[in-house]
């Protein structure tokens, strides 16, 4: 079986794991207790957060652990939202229509449940969410503006610090999810000029079930974890420290070898893309190509059912995705196939092939093999 869905997880690094195993055993103490035991992991946690807050070029305390990139989407949004309607009555919430569900579903709640006002920003054909299209769109009860950093379905990198630039002249929060960027784009927070950012440790060789989220210092923002005073109040529940140290040492690898695992995939990806648009017709390539994650290829082709190709390509051996969950029933294209002006009959033949750093071109090569016949075999069965 070849892995080549990267972007939907990473297996955790060895180095990680190893940096994890004392945390479960030895030293599973509970960081709050005053006692040694206590202090061993508190001290474990103190390193992770200073390592993160290095590598984000913030200060410690502005870094709070979470148990997954979708509950650091959840703080920052609903957090910020209540935070900002006490404290200007700002109601309305910018995002794009090219979300994570993480944050696409907690604006719908905060819509149905808590009386705020959501504007969806348009996106243009390679998925990208422009400064004019956020300058047009912000006015003055605009509480917060929400733009992913690198979307997970067609890799388009979004231009935020122009976009957080916008936001902090007109007083804007700005957040970003970049819960898939941080395994290959720079995460420094003040370069990139946003008061909120999400990470998640699984899309970057760390494990799952943990995450962080950044929080400029003074931003507004209410706890929607209530109970102990953990992570400086924002975040109750007593911390998982094993995952917390993995996080730390898998954000920590990612930084150090960003340039050759860049260097490994991309031409790799664009083997990958070159081929496919050149050998099958009827196929485009979705997201931007130049603006786009360098381990993300995506693309649809007319006339197929997208989740009949995940598995004519799984029963030979690939393991790929369409980048967003499959329904099964009734298939529909996804939002962001929406978003960027696909049709019905491109829309639902949507494939992401996502590499990473086992990723051989032996790999490649032998998925560029098959893909062709797989895709017409589709057209033929639908
Ligand atoms: C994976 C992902 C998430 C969710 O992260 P989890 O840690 O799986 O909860 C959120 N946003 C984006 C862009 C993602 O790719």
């Amino acid at each position: 079986m070849i892995y080549l869905d990267y972007s939907a997880t990473t297996p955790v690094d060895s180095r990680v794991l190893e940096a994890m195993t004392p945390y479960f055993s030895a030293s599973f103490g509970n960081p709050s207790s005053v006692h040694r035991y206590g202090q061993v992991a508190e001290a474990a946690i103190d390193s992770a957060r200073e390592t993160v807050a290095s590598i984000l070029n913030c200060r410690p305390d502005e870094i709070i652990f979470t148990s997954c990139g979708s509950e650091s989407d959840n703080l920052a949004i609903r957090g910020a939202a209540y935070a900002m309607r006490e404290k200007t009555g700002a109601k309305w919430i910018l995002a794009s229509r090219t979300e994570h569900p993480a944050v696409t579903k907690t604006l719908l709640h905060l819509e149905k449940y808590e009386g705020f006002l959501i504007e969806w920003l348009d996106v243009n054909e390679q998925g990208m969410v422009t400064p004019e299209i956020v300058s047009k769109a912000i006015c003055e009860n605009t509480a917060i503006v929400s733009v992913m950093y690198a979307n997970n379905e067609i890799g388009t990198i979004n231009p935020i610090k122009e976009i957080a630039g916008i936001c902090r002249a007109n007083n804007i929060l700005f957040h970003t999810d970049a819960v898939q960027a941080a395994a290959y784009l720079p995460v420094d927070v003040n370069e990139l000029g946003v008061d909120m950012m999400s990470l998640g440790a699984h899309k970057f060789y760390g494990p799952k079930g943990v995450g962080a989220l950044y929080v400029r210092k003074g931003t507004p923002l209410v706890s929607h974890l209530t109970g102990g005073g953990q992570e400086f109040n924002l975040r109750a529940g007593t911390q998982n420290v094993p995952y917390i140290v993995g996080f730390a040492e898998a954000l920590r690898l990612t930084h150090e070898e960003r340039e050759q695992r860049v260097a490994h995939v991309k031409p790799l990806r664009d083997k990958i893309i070159g081929t496919v648009l050149e050998t099958i017709s009827d196929s485009r390539l979705t997201g931007d190509m130049e603006a786009r994650l360098p381990q993300h290829a995506s693309f649809a082709f007319k006339g197929v059912d997208g989740n009949l190709l995940l598995t004519l390509l799984d029963a030979a051996g690939f393991a790929c995705s369409s980048g967003s969950a499959c329904k099964t029933g009734n298939p529909e294209p996804s939002e962001v196939m929406n978003a960027i002006g696909l049709s019905r009959d491109w829309g639902l033949g949507s494939l992401r092939v996502t590499l990473g750093v086992h990723t051989t071109p032996a790999d490649v090569d032998a998925f560029l093999n098959v893909l062709p016949g797989l895709v017409e075999k589709a057209r033929q069965l639908k």
